[in-house]
């Protein structure tokens, strides 16, 4: 299931079958600390690794229902209108976080969530390094927003499984548009 800005979920209300709660460290609750299970299970393993190399990662923001997408992108619009709406926040139906694929980490410090700095933590190092070995992407990469239509997001998270994150990294394909052979997705059509 691949989603951007070219290509919302179907239905756009879609909601994942087998959310389940990984018992990772969590910076977030709710429906937020929720994942569809197998990428629940891959997290899972992969924050026990960072663990065991000494890198602590938080789960800050998994699974997105469309009703909170709806509430957020709507509050965007209403104190600073769509344009710059679209620039900070998907549109309801077309978030990868309600896909229950994709998760945002924090690092265990706290600091730099969701900020350019973040690529810095050892969380988002440690992540870049050895995502793959668990079957997860970095989705956004530096300077691929022209194909992903997003900019570099060092914290969000995509499961492919592991075949698929390292023949990626391997032929140093960077994004799923291009993998997938599908249309680059700058903007909303
Ligand atoms: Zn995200």
């Amino acid at each position: 299931m691949i989603v951007n800005k070219h290509r919302p979920l179907s239905p756009a209300t879609f909601v994942p079958p087998d959310l389940a709660r990984p018992a990772v460290r969590l910076a977030t609750s709710g429906e937020a600390a929720l994942l569809n299970s197998t990428t629940a299970a891959a997290a899972e393993k992969m924050f026990a690794a960072a663990a065991a190399d000494g890198v602590i990662i938080t789960l800050a923001s998994g699974y997105r229902s469309f009703t909170t997408q709806r509430a957020t992108y709507g509050s965007y619009v209403n104190s600073r209108g769509q344009a710059e709406a679209d620039t900070a926040s998907a549109r309801p139906g077309y978030s990868e976080h309600q896909t229950g694929w994709a998760f945002d980490i924090g690092d265990g410090s706290g600091a730099d969530a969701f900020t350019p700095q973040f690529k810095d933590r050892p969380a988002a190092i440690w992540a870049k390094a050895n995502a793959h070995r668990f079957g997860f992407v970095v989705r956004y990469p530096w300077m691929l927003h022209e194909i992903t239509g997003y900019f570099y997001e060092p914290w969000h998270l995509r499961f492919v499984g592991k075949e698929a994150a390292a023949d990626m990294r391997a032929r140093g394909i960077g994004t799923l548009e291009q993998y997938f052979g599908l249309e680059a997705a700058p903007a909303y059509l």
